[in-house]
């Protein structure tokens, strides 16, 4: 509604006889539409993502920093591991040239990102109350 309003400006500046301050409105507003077609872009990717972690039964697993989901019909991923970190979401990674990229936060994976780091586990002894 707002770029309606905006578009009618332009239109009252061009008949009006004011072209270059209606080129410079116009760039702002494909600056605007284009940022809304960026994030509707990132918003279809979370809602994605989001039906299909809600539909599938899932275990999910961690491979070479990056979150697989094994489902009955086969391994699914890789996903963002920042965001799942960050808010649980599963955001499938995008390959670009050297590596992986998040649709989302806009993260860049190599390829073989470093494994996750694994503590060896921590023996707890028993203690026996007496
Ligand atoms: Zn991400």
């Amino acid at each position: 509604m707002r770029d309606y309003a905006r578009f009618k400006e332009i239109d009252e500046l061009l008949s009006t006889g004011h072209p270059d301050e209606a080129k410079a409105r116009l760039r702002g507003l494909q600056a605007s539409v284009i940022a809304l077609h960026d994030e509707v872009d990132r918003l279809q990717a979370r809602i994605g993502s989001f039906e299909e972690m809600l539909s599938l039964p899932r275990t999910l697993v961690r491979e070479e920093g990056l979150v697989y989901v094994d489902t009955p019909s086969g391994r699914r991923g890789p996903f963002c591991p920042l965001c799942h970190d960050a808010e649980g979401s599963l955001i499938r990674l995008e390959k670009f040239a050297s590596g992986w990229w998040c649709p989302c936060c806009g993260a860049e994976l190599p390829l073989h990102a470093e494994p996750v780091r694994k503590e060896p586990a921590r023996i707890i002894q028993f203690r026996n109350k007496a």
